[in-house]
């Protein structure tokens, strides 16, 4: 029987791309899922009567929709935040309120509902945030902003394993490449200069990152907390 059954387990954006592949993965393995949209009814509602899970309409800009999403979940055996956005171009040249409404998705969102998470998450919950190898290293020019948001997950991880390790909840970031999505097309125009930073070179693909969470979120990840666990073909090495 898969470590997962009957779980509850609610990913923050999960309608399309990584956090879709993780809600299927989380429901092939008998979990009660629910996640999370914003922009995108149509998939949500697609994916959720593909998979059985439930599609909420929050978005993760609010940072009180987002708490009251969570706490009104209940009792979650698995946290997952996936939702994320990038801004790309010229920082000298950027709208400020899309700047903050990225640190408000990318940062704001995750901190308040891993906190909120944590109220009533039993012994051995697991708390696991979608960051990128760009919090690790950001090799191109026009994304500071969404590499600041990822480098900030790491701190997140870092402090809330502390506060949430005695009662054997766990932290953890999972910090992928380039993935094969809408975000970030195998076959979009980076993928020459992205390949060329990386040792596997091809785009990854979201189930790859959704099995690095379910490791993460089941039994087998007991010890591993306040770490950050990068799946990018070397793109950072
Ligand atoms: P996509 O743009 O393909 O999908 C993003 C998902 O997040 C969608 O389900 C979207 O839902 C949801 N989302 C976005 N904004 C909000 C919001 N304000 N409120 C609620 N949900 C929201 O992105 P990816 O799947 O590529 O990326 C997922 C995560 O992985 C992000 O955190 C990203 O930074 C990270 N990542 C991705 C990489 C890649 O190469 N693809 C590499 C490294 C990290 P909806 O459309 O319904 O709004």
């Amino acid at each position: 029987m898969s470590a997962f059954q009957k779980k509850s387990v609610l990913v923050l954006g999960g309608s399309r791309g990584i956090g879709a592949a993780i809600v299927r993965r989380f429901a092939s393995e008998g979990a009660a899922v629910a996640f999370s949209y914003a922009g995108s009814p149509e998939a949500a509602e697609q994916l959720a009567s593909e998979t059985g899970s439930t599609a909420i309409l929050t978005d993760s800009a609010n940072r009180d929709a987002v708490i009251e999403l969570v706490r009104e979940s209940g009792p979650l055996d698995v946290l997952v935040v996936n939702a994320g956005i990038a801004v790309f171009g010229d920082a000298l040249e950027q709208d400020p309120d899309a700047i903050d409404r990225l640190f408000r998705i990318n940062i704001h969102a995750p901190y308040h509902a891993a906190v909120e998470a944590a109220r009533q998450m039993p012994e051995g919950g697991r708390i696991i945030v979608i960051g990128s190898v760009n919090g690790d290293r950001m090799p191109n020019p026009g994304m500071a902003s969404y590499a600041l948001s990822k480098s900030a997950l790491q701190g997140l991880a870092r402090g809330l394993a502390r506060d949430f390790g005695p009662r054997g909840i766990t932290v953890n970031v999972v910090q992928p490449g380039p993935i094969d999505t809408d975000a970030n097309p195998a076959d979009g125009p980076m993928k020459e200069l992205l390949h060329g930073f990386m040792a596997i070179k091809r785009h990854g693909r979201p189930e790859e990152v959704a099995g690095m969470v379910a490791w993460l979120a089941g039994p087998e990840a007991s010890f591993a907390t306040g770490a950050m666990h990068t799946i990018d073909g070397a793109f950072g090495a």
